[in-house]
């Protein structure tokens, strides 16, 4: 006999790990004890040297679906306790805290199963859950996790709930958010006028939104707005109400099946929509239509992933909008009484629920590429997961960009990065981001020694930087937009060496001042040089050219010399351009598509940020293989004229070649000069790693079409599947970029 201490370290709180080593223990005849360390988990063991080799071999091999074992420690010890059983204690606090958080989980089969079972104690219960699911991340208020910091600490377990718990045989047992009816939370419901309705809550919301009410509907990170899908007046005043003018609504649908009657799944998109993160995911729409919906050429889909929702769309609908319920770019509502107060006269009622959401996270947003996930936006179901870097000393704050925000805050070796935060110039906003930022510290109890964010002097995130490396004198790295962009889509690839960097988006301020953002770019995480980039597009009236796309037609047009003429606005545009008036220059690829939309009559002033290009993809004739020639300045940077592109496609709309036809062509002819970017750099570098990232870059269009194109001119794409490639990925980049900087200046 001997004893044996493991420690296990990773994600191993929260998944089931405890019962799973429990069975482990007793199938193997080991004695000992367990428990939940603020690093970890801990394991003191006794049995025959043979035996508990063999255990600690099984551990990784037949762990949990959702743990994450990064570390496995055994010391032998002499002397022997003589357990008599194996035990689980209670989790001690520790001051050094390395211990990984879960993400929600979507309702498992066995839950789902349970919930539909009139014999089940469970039966038709919103709240039923069990070690392989239910909420993580956004119940926990700190760490460890055990019930009584998490916000299931009001509900005191009963009887059959305990007995449960302290059963190794059953799924629940150490599950800590575990109830029933007895016990738990309650579901109840609420009219317009915020008064609880007594009566069955789901029925009650499942008859008003039947009626073609729209109705509040409490989920796992925040508050949803639910209405049916299936009547473009009933989508309208909810455009109407929620101040939404364009933008295109999620869906819930009930199950793959009733996704695929709207949209073409493929298998990769069904794995994705079924796995426990439960994402969004943008399916091609089967046929043109739906336009109350969605403006673009897909839909965003997920499914149920709370008992409430498979409750609620089970036996009425096949699909609902379901949009998250914020006002005009704030923050999603997650507290009750708030959303009672903030959707009075938007919601017709509110399916609320006593479990408390500790930290609000929006549902994630993906799309499959060549049947890989690309992620647009992640937040719930995949964070606080951290990716790893080997190599990262940890400490370090990145900051993120400002209209997308997010940070990475990094420990050791892995780096955390936030969920989808939102737009920093909301106020509101901004201060959801400054509490996350203290929350992740102290969920894994880190704070930085060293911070780093974007190079634009304007930006809120990098006043939060300066303003705090000042309070607590701690160094400020400021990295340049795009720089961090590729360095962003590297870390997510696994590079290292040296790459071409194709940096495409809407605006990101640039090493000399001006704004950039069609950039190509050659470095790696220390450093990068400006290989080419566009010919500068003047911004008519500075950001109101951003969202008056006509402003950006009207420059295009001028610059290539072609007709302005019977453009209202021409003359007063005119002026400005002549005197330079408030006309800053950008090179940003944006920019290019909002000024090629509206030149094709598509847009003429956008109602949310990417609109142009959005409408460009969806316009844009699929089976088009025309392309426009390619026309450059030598010089350092090189610049792509797009004076050429301009006056042929003025022309050819002008002898009426459709849109349809002009967009695919515009776009095709993005296509080639990506790949003659790549071959120019790649003459100049002799390097064939290529990252693609910026916001441009989630168009379908360009992603379904670019990496094969590369891939045939010789050379080797990467493509963000970790983070995002629009500005929520930056934080990323930065923080790599700094961690390099950190590590050269200390050699
Ligand atoms: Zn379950
Ligand atoms: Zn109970
Ligand atoms: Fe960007």
């Amino acid at each position: 006999m001997e004893h044996l201490r493991i420690q296990l370290h990773g994600v191993v709180q929260g998944v089931g790990f405890r019962p799973f080593v429990h069975r482990l223990v007793s199938e193997y005849g080991l004695t000992g004890t367990i428990r939940n360390t603020s690093s970890g988990v801990e394991l003191e063991l006794e049995g025959e040297r043979a035996t508990l080799e063999a255990f600690v071999r099984a551990l990784p091999e037949r762990a949990p679906l959702l743990a994450l074992i990064e570390g496995i420690e055994t010391v032998y010890r002499p002397e022997l306790v003589g357990y008599q059983d194996f035990q689980i204690l209670t989790s001690l606090r520790e001051e050094k805290r390395n211990t990984l958080v879960s993400p929600d989980i979507g309702i498992c089969p066995d839950c789902l199963r349970e919930l539909l079972d009139p014999r089940d104690r469970r039966y038709r219960y919103p709240f039923i859950n069990c070690t392989n699911c239910g909420p993580r991340f956004t119940i926990i208020r700190d760490l460890p996790y055990d019930r009584p910091l998490t916000s299931m600490g009001r509900f005191p377990m009963c009887p059959d709930c305990e007995r449960e718990y302290h059963d190794i045989t059953n799924r629940r047992y150490h599950a800590q958010p575990d109830c029933c009816p007895v016990c738990g939370p309650q579901v109840f419901y609420c009219g317009a006028d915020g008064r609880r309705v007594p009566g069955d809550a789901i029925a009650l919301a499942r008859e008003a939104i039947r009626a073609g009410g729209i109705v509040a509907v409490k989920g796992l990170g925040g508050m949803h707005l639910a209405c049916r899908a299936d009547d473009p007046a009933i989508a309208a005043r909810l455009r109407q109400r929620k101040e939404r003018d364009e933008k295109p609504f999620a869906l819930m649908c009930r199950d793959v099946e009733a996704a695929r009657k709207l949209c073409a799944v493929s298998p990769a998109e069904e794995a994705l929509l079924t796995s426990y993160h439960r994402p969004i995911v943008l399916l091609k729409k089967k046929e043109p239509g739906l336009w109350h919906l969605s403006e673009n050429r897909s839909l965003g889909v997920m499914l149920p992933y709370t008992p409430l929702h498979v409750l609620l769309m089970g036996e009425g609908f096949d699909a609902l909008i379901m949009t998250s319920a914020n006002l005009s770019d704030t923050p999603i509502l997650y507290r009750n009484e708030e959303a009672l107060e903030k959707l009075r006269g938007i919601a017709d009622g509110f399916l609320l629920h006593d479990r408390d959401i500790q930290t609000r996270c929006d549902d994630s947003l993906y799309m499959v590429l060549d049947g890989q996930d690309y992620p647009l936006r992640r937040s719930r179901g995949y964070v606080p997961y951290p990716l790893r870097v080997p190599g990262s000393r940890g400490g370090i704050l990145a900051c993120g960009a400002e209209q997308k925000a997010s940070f990475c805050l990094s420990r050791g070796e892995f780096v955390f990065p936030s969920q989808h935060i939102g737009d920093l110039k909301n106020y509101e906003t901004l201060s959801h981001y400054e509490q996350q930022i203290r929350h992740f510290e102290r969920l894994f109890d880190r704070k930085p020694e060293l911070l780093v964010c974007d190079l634009h002097p304007d930006y809120l995130s990098t006043a939060y930087a300066r303003e705090r490396a000042e309070a607590e004198g701690l160094p400020l790295v400021q990295v340049q937009h795009h720089h961090a962009h590729m360095a962003a889509c590297m870390a997510d690839n696994g590079l290292n060496g040296p790459c071409v960097g194709l940096v495409w988006d809407g605006t990101g301020y640039g090493s000399d001042g001006t704004i950039w953002g069609g950039e190509c770019l050659i470095g790696d995480y220390r450093g990068f040089t400006r290989f080419a980039s566009l010919r500068s597009i003047p911004l008519i009236g500075g950001d109101r050219a951003v969202k008056e796309l006509e402003r950006v037609a009207f420059a295009l047009l001028r610059e290539a010399g072609c007709d302005t003429a019977g453009i209202p606005d021409a003359a007063h545009w005119e002026t400005m351009l002549a005197a330079g008036l408030n006309c800053p220059t950008s090179s940003g690829m944006g920019r290019l598509f909002d000024g090629v939309a509206a030149i094709l009559g598509i847009k003429a002033v956008a109602s949310y940020e990417g609109q142009g290009a959005v409408l460009l993809e969806a316009a844009a004739d699929e089976g088009e293989t025309g392309r426009w020639p390619l026309a450059f300045e030598e010089g350092a940077p090189l610049r792509w004229d797009w004076r050429p592109m301009i006056r042929t496609l003025v022309a050819e709309r002008d002898a009426d070649v459709p849109a349809a036809v002009l967009a695919a062509r515009f776009l095709n002819t993005l296509l080639d000069l990506a790949v003659a970017l790549c071959r120019r750099a790649a003459e100049a570098s002799g390097l064939r790693d290529v990252v693609l990232s910026g916001g441009s870059f989630q168009n379908r269009y360009l992603m379904e079409r670019l990496p094969g194109l590369l891939r045939d001119a010789g050379f080797c794409p990467h493509v963000h599947s970790r983070v995002s490639c629009n500005d929520e990925g930056i934080s990323l980049g930065q923080l790599m970029i700094a961690e390099a900087r950190r590590a050269r200046e200390r050699v």
